[in-house]
Order: C-alpha cells, then sequence, then structure tokens
C-alpha cells in the first residue's frame, strides 16, 4: 500500500472551455503539514474539492489515503475532514449543538458523539463558549468551532481552505499551535493560505498558478530552483524612511535587476560583484536609506521570481 496521504497524478479540472487545473502531479506524505499557494484563482479550491470528492476531475487521478477520489468517494470522506472559510456552521444553534448536528451528520453513535465532542471542545479550548451561539462568536472562535467540527470523525487528513484568512494575528497564531498539535498526532494537514509566515511553517509546499504546478519541495528545495537564487547576483535588503523614493532610484540604477517592496524595505537583486556600499550611495542620493544587508530569498521572493519567470497567459 501506498504511503503516501495524497498521490495526485495528472489531474485536471476543465469548466466548458477553460482549463482550471492542469495536469497536476503532487505527492503528500502522511504527517506533513504541506503548503498549498498559489494567487487567487490559480485553482487551489478547486483542487483541493477534487481530493474530497466534492468536484469531479476531467482528467487524471488522485487518491486520499490510497481511496480513489472518484470510486471510492465515501472511504474518502470518511478519512478526510474539509474546512473552508465559508465552512458552514448554524449561527442560530449554540456551539454544543454544531458540534451535535456534525456528530451526526458523520453517523457518530450517542456514546462516540459524547467522547468526541468532549474530546475536540478540549482541544480547540472552546469549552467556555459551550453555550453560546455559532453566529456570536468572533472570526477566531468560528474558525476554532468549525475545525472543532471537522476533526469529529477522527479524520487522518484533513483539507484546510484559507483557515486563517480574515482573522486577526494572534487568533491565526493559536489556529497554527492547534495545527502543529494535529500533525504531532500524526494528522496530515494540506493547507492554502495568502501568509507567508504560515507558509514558513510548514513542511513542504507548492505552488500552482493559473491551474498549473509551478514548483514543490521543502523552502530550501524551491530556494535552489534555477532563477530564484541566481550564482552571478546577490540580494540586498535596503532600509528606507520614504519606500516609494526608494523603490524609483533603485529601479534605475543599471546593475539592479529586479526590485520588490515588502513593508518599509526593498527586496534588491543585483549584478553579482556590486559594492552594497556603492548601491547605498547610489540610493542616498535619492532618498533617505538606513541599513543595506545581504540576504537569501525568502519565500515570498521565491514565489515572485518562479511567477515572474512563469510569465503570465
Ligand atoms: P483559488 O482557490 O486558487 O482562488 P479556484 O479553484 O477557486 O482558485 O478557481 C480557479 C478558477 O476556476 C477560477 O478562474 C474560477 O473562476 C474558476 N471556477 C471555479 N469554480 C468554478 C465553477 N463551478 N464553474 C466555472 N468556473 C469555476
Amino acid at each position: 500500500m501506498s504511503t503516501d496521504a495524497i498521490a495526485i497524478e495528472g489531474l485536471s479540472k476543465r469548466y466548458g472551455e477553460k482549463t482550471v487545473v492542469r495536469a497536476l502531479d503532487l505527492r503528500v506524505a502522511r504527517g506533513e503539514i504541506f503548503g498549498f499557494l498559489g494567487p487567487n484563482g490559480s485553482g487551489k479550491s478547486t483542487t483541493i474539492k477534487m481530493l474530497c470528492g466534492l468536484v469531479r476531475p476531467t482528467g487524471g487521478r488522485a487518491s486520499v489515503l490510497g481511496f480513489d477520489v472518484v470510486r471510492q468517494i465515501a472511504s474518502v470522506r470518511h478519512a478526510i475532514g474539509y474546512m473552508s472559510q465559508s465552512f458552514s456552521l448554524y449561527g442560530d444553534l449554540t456551539v454544543e449543538e454544531n458540534l451535535e448536528f456534525y456528530g451526526r451528520a458523520y453517523g457518530l453513535t450517542p456514546q462516540r458523539r459524547r467522547e468526541r465532542k468532549r474530546e475536540t471542545v478540549e482541544l480547540v479550548g472552546i469549552g467556555h463558549f459551550a453555550r453560546a451561539r455559532a453566529a456570536t462568536l468572533s472570526g477566531g472562535w468560528k474558525q476554532r468551532l468549525a475545525l472543532a467540527c471537522a476533526l469529529l470523525h477522527e479524520p487522518a487528513v484533513i483539507f484546510l481552505d484559507e483557515p486563517t484568512a480574515g482573522i486577526d494575528p494572534v487568533a491565526r497564531r493559536d489556529l497554527w499551535n492547534l495545527l502543529f498539535t494535529l500533525a504531532e498526532r500524526g494528522v496530515t494537514l494540506f493547507v492554502t493560505t495568502h501568509y507567508m509566515d504560515e507558509a514558513e511553517r510548514c513542511s513542504r509546499l507548492a505552488y500552482i498558478y493559473d491551474g498549473e504546478l509551478i514548483a514543490a519541495g521543502t523552502e530550501e528545495e524551491l530556494r535552489r530552483l534555477p532563477g530564484v537564487d541566481p550564482p552571478d547576483a546577490a540580494r540586498y535588503s535596503v532600509a528606507a524612511e520614504e519606500i516609494m523614493p526608494a523603490y524609483a532610484a533603485a529601479r534605475r540604477l543599471g546593475y539592479v535587476r529586479d526590485v520588490t517592496i515588502f513593508g518599509r524595505q526593498l527586496h534588491v537583486l543585483v549584478d553579482a560583484g556590486v559594492d552594497p556600499g556603492r548601491m547605498r550611495a547610489d540610493l542616498a542620493a535619492a532618498t533617505q536609506i538606513g541599513a543595506v544587508e545581504h540576504i537569501t530569498p525568502s519565500l515570498e521572493d521565491i514565489f515572485l521570481t518562479l511567477t515572474r519567470g512563469h510569465g503570465s497567459r
């Protein structure tokens, strides 16, 4: 039997004339926290829905824990949990009643429901809100309740489609701590996110663009991809009081290959051998410049480079 939690071969989805997922190949090992990244509309949700048996592929195949997502849909649904931003909580039901509803929907026996409700409430720490109506919870607590509901039947693989979109930074961190707890227990997590700090917490990553898999691997493997960290160039961060004039000045320099703004810093890719002191002086002629430091590409640098290298269709 395959040891992969998820195995995807040539998986495709076409809506009418439009192909939104193109011949995807991917493997996810058991116990991984796998980050699935890409811009809006690149096909992440569609891929997840195919893996959960909610959308039928138009090509290729995929299996979750060895179960085919088309031919063994019932087994797949039994083995997985699925949580999206629009996870259906019933606002007029209490936390406890929502869990009861999902426990019944998953066909758990009354005794099992009691046990699992207690365990999941404890895991996500929502006990003190047990009698609160779901509609009255904050975004972060709603997502924790949604996670508890998705975990009731003890799935071995969980798909989380932007689980932290729109929740505050503390709630985001708390939710990630929960995900780590699950991973420690051997659960496989397949997560989409737009947050790079969350991507950094994943054991492996895949990047999809316009339905096509651009790259997959650990952060270190992605960094070594051709073009990401070219041997004939160096990358620096440049702090600037006023970022726009610094950006404009950097773009005018002949030895600068690429410039990206990250908050109050620029990431600048320059020809190898350029003295950072010279760059600092050149930029300082235009605006006030802070520290200039040599850096390795961040995940955001990596994905921007991969996207640009790919071009738009
Ligand atoms: P992501 O999750 O990366 O934002 P999606 O998988 O939601 O991307 O969407 C990928 C593309 O597929 C988008 O162009 C979207 O408009 C299209 N799409 C998704 N669902 C449908 C559908 N049911 N019918 C037609 N087009 C769809």
